[in-house]
């Protein structure tokens, strides 16, 4: 049986996303709206069109071929019903300056994998690999795991970067092959996690906790993200949890950052954070200390 998944980007040679020169996977599909999510069209797991006025030439050619009417040509531009779009993608191939695209595309292990391949080499000189990114790869567990499989038979280190909300049999399809885990911890409250992420965080300290016990080596990223969870509060609890489960080689500390913000409006989303700033360094710095008061390694990643 041929297993395939959506996939919206291989990564060739990453250097952020584990160790060495990395082919990093993004699937498509994430349980989780985290409010600052800087790749939010990694959020559904369905392909979908995203749209860049700033190379549309309003020629009218989209909205012509649309069977649906989902597209409409006004003074301001073009104004896209994404609740009427059949996913057609019709649009897309008559779009001469490409300001609309598909985001997401079904992909087999194979091809992901002759992706993989063409970077062997760097793999074995840097001490490198693959990650499976998202989204959510537990989202895709049989389709990650098949890609986490076939690199470990060939010789490849796997890497999987994981917000942790999933089943266990999806977390079971997938340990087996992955060399290193980097496990998302936004919050220790489930009720402010809910509020920022549309979900509570029971099932992923459960995960957090069966993922130690596998003796798997685990990063903690923590996203430190302006009055949801940059207290000293905050972090510590955080970092009491971690420093109570099986030999975690450290936590990074993510700043939070808007990059992701034109996103949004390409894929017709409101972003709500506009005002949020980035912690500063000063800020970043207590909070590093009071992760290596735990006695955890502690790194603040860009
Ligand atoms: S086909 Fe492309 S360039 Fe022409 S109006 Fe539509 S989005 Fe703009
Ligand atoms: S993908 Fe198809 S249905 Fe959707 S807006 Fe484009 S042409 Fe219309």
């Amino acid at each position: 049986m041929v297993i395939k998944g959506i996939v919206f980007n291989i990564q060739r040679y990453s250097l952020d996303d584990g160790p060495g020169i990395r082919t990093t996977v993004f699937l498509k599909g994430c349980p989780l709206k985290c409010r600052w999510c800087s790749n939010p069209e990694s959020q559904n797991i369905y392909t979908e069109i995203s749209f860049r006025n700033s190379v549309c030439n309003k020629c009218g050619e989209c909205s012509l071929v649309c069977k649906e009417g989902a597209i409409k040509i006004d003074d301001e531009g073009v104004n896209i019903n994404r609740k009427l779009c059949s996913k057609c993608f019709n649009c897309v191939d008559v779009c001469a300056p490409q300001a609309l695209k598909v985001i997401g595309k079904e992909t087999s292990v194979d091809e992901v994998m002759a992706e993989i391949r063409k970077d062997l080499h760097f793999y074995q000189e840097s001490g490198g690999g693959v990650t499976v990114s998202g989204g959510e790869p537990l989202a895709q567990a049989s389709f990650t795991g098949e890609i986490l499989k076939t690199c470990q038979e060939e010789g490849i280190h796997t890497c999987v970067e994981t917000c942790g909300y999933g089943t266990k049999e999806s977390l079971n399809k997938i340990l087996p092959f992955t060399s290193l885990i980097y496990f998302d911890v936004k919050h220790i409250d489930p009720t402010i996690h809910k509020k920022f992420t549309g979900r509570s965080n029971k099932l992923i300290i459960d995960n957090l906790k069966y993922v130690a016990s596998k003796g798997i080596p685990l990063v903690i990223r923590v996203p430190v993200i302006t009055s949801f969870n940059d207290s000293d509060e905050v972090i510590n609890n955080i970092a009491c949890l971690v420093a109570g489960i099986n030999k975690p080689l450290e936590i990074h500390l993510l700043p939070y950052h808007n990059y992701g913000i034109g996103k949004y409006k390409m894929l017709g989303r409101k972003y709500s954070l506009e005002e949020l700033s980035r912690p500063i360094d000063s800020k970043l710095k207590i909070l590093q200390e009071i992760v290596s008061s735990f006695g955890l390694n502690c790194e603040i990643v860009k």
